[in-house]
């Protein structure tokens, strides 16, 4: 059974998907009904078939998950909605236009809009892990993006921690560049719907196995081993396909090796998982909290 969970899902997300843009029906509720209708279905079967017992999710969880769903829904969409006004503006200017994702076979068109989409979060995600003490940025989008790795356990719905800058980064680094370069709402909705779905089923507290596709997709085989508390095991920057991992050697799959201990080292060092404000702040006021925590 391990083995047909992600095939089944990525065979609705296709289907649905297809089926979406066939009938030409408003893709905007399209995505909220196929994400909506898989994360019902992978909350289901993270009890039915669960990997790992001691990350199931408690009340404390699932209250300050709520608050991040809504906080990640709200700043997706003031980027979105952003990134539009601003295509427009530019589309509006007397500049030679760039059509590429628009004028090739649709098929070919999401397809590099995918890897594009793919290329820019992984070196935002993998610049975030740098850390780099002597750099006063480096230290900030890591502790930005430190509210991800936070939490002790990775599960469906603790995807969307996210502070919201690492969501505005996101969603401009996934779309901005292929709607630069033309793509429409179609390739737009396929490209952030593929996206999304692996960041969820990256998370999925679900005995899923890929088995050789681990090679080329991301699922959650791989993507625990990023959340582990061991920096050289913390690899797989990628959020759909492996191929960059492989191409800049960040890819790590040790076969016989489950994840041991996940979340981040230290973790006096930041605020508490269910701490939803703190954690807001964090990037912030960081020097002030972690004097706060030491007393
Ligand atoms: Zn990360």
């Amino acid at each position: 059974m391990s083995y047909i969970i992600y095939p089944l899902f990525l065979i609705f997300i296709l289907v649905s998907a297809t089926l979406c843009i066939v009938f030409n029906l408003d893709l905007d509720i399209g995505f909220a009904c196929i994400t909506s209708t898989i994360s019902v279905f992978a909350i289901l079967l993270e009890k039915i078939f669960v990997y790992r017992k001691d990350w199931y999710v408690s009340k404390h969880d699932t209250y300050v998950d709520v608050l991040y769903i809504l906080s990640d829904t709200f700043i997706n969409n003031i980027t979105r909605s952003l990134m539009f006004v601003f295509i427009a503006y530019i589309a509006s200017l007397d500049l030679p236009k760039l059509s590429v994702l628009s004028e090739i076979p649709f098929i070919f068109a999401i397809s590099t809009g995918v890897l594009i989409g793919e290329f820019f979060p992984y070196l935002y995600h993998r610049y975030c892990h740098k850390g780099n003490q002597n750099s006063k940025v480096s230290m900030f989008f890591w502790r930005v993006h430190s509210i991800h790795h936070i939490p002790q356990k990775v599960y469906w719905l603790n995807n969307f921690r996210l502070h919201p800058i690492d969501v505005c980064f996101n969603t401009l680094g996934t779309l901005f560049p292929i709607m630069l370069l033309g793509a429409n709402q179609e390739v737009l909705f396929c490209v952030g719907l593929l996206s999304t779905m692996h960041g969820f089923l990256g998370h999925a507290n679900i005995n899923i196995k890929l088995g050789f596709l681990n090679y080329i997709l991301l699922g959650p085989d791989l993507h625990r081993y990023h959340h582990s508390k061991i920096t050289s095991e913390a690899l797989n920057f990628g959020t759909t396909f492996t191929l960059f991992d492989i191409l800049f050697r960040t890819f790590y799959y040790p076969k016989n090796k489950e994840v041991s201990s996940v979340g981040v080292m230290e973790p006096l060092s930041y605020p508490m998982e269910n701490k939803f404000n703190k954690q807001i702040l964090f990037p912030f006021f960081f020097e002030k909290y972690v004097a706060k925590r030491s007393f």
